[in-house]
């Protein structure tokens, strides 16, 4: 499962022109001192923060997935996540809860945070990260089942006033057992914090 960026290569150079260009349009000197070098770490900046278009998972997860027998779930709450909302270009972020059921393997603790990088690092909408993410997971693990939650504040929502400052906003998406069986899905919900 390879994510290429929907169109292309980026190109830097384009990107540092064209934050040239919101500068003028600003109204702004673009080669006033201050400035000076803010189109290229605008087009830097923008190059690293959507940098999980270039993540393949099965190459993340590779040598990561383990034989287990067990059947108990799997919870890793409050996994810190950066984005971008795709509508504004401006920052979301938060934390993320995950927790699958195995059936016959297991993933390597460290990969769910990098899962959850490599579709935050993109532009996003918070609701289709949710369910990225676990539809990666299920895919990699073939779990009986899989939950995860994504709790974000949305930059674009607070600076502009449109709602109180530091209001949360809460998805979630419930794979196979956790939505079928609701004692795991509030099992999960205790674990990741949220009752
Ligand atoms: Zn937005």
């Amino acid at each position: 499962m390879s994510l290429p960026r929907p169109s292309g290569r980026p190109r830097l150079e384009e990107l540092e022109e064209s934050a040239r260009r919101i500068l003028v349009a600003l109204g702004e000197d673009p080669d006033r001192e201050g400035l000076e070098a803010t189109p290229r770490r605008v087009a830097r900046s923008l190059l690293d923060l959507t940098d999980g278009y270039g993540t393949d998972i099965n190459v993340l997860a590779r040598g990561a997935l383990y034989a287990h027998e067990g059947t108990e779930p799997v919870t890793m709450r409050d996994i810190p996540f950066y984005s971008l909302c795709e509508h504004h270009l401006l920052p979301m972020f938060g934390r993320c809860h995950i927790g699958y059921v195995p059936s016959g393997r297991v993933l390597g603790l460290s990969k769910l945070p990098r899962i959850v990088d490599a579709f935050a690092h993109r532009l996003q909408m918070q609701e289709r990260m949710t369910s990225q993410i676990a539809e990666a997971i299920e895919q990699l693990v073939e779990a009986r089942g899989v939950a995860v939650v994504v709790e974000a504040r949305h930059l674009c929502v607070e600076m502009r006033g449109v709602e109180k400052a530091e209001s949360q906003t809460v998805t979630s998406c419930m794979l196979g057992a956790y939505k079928s069986d609701g004692q795991l899905r509030a099992e999960f919900m205790e674990l990741a914090g949220r009752r």
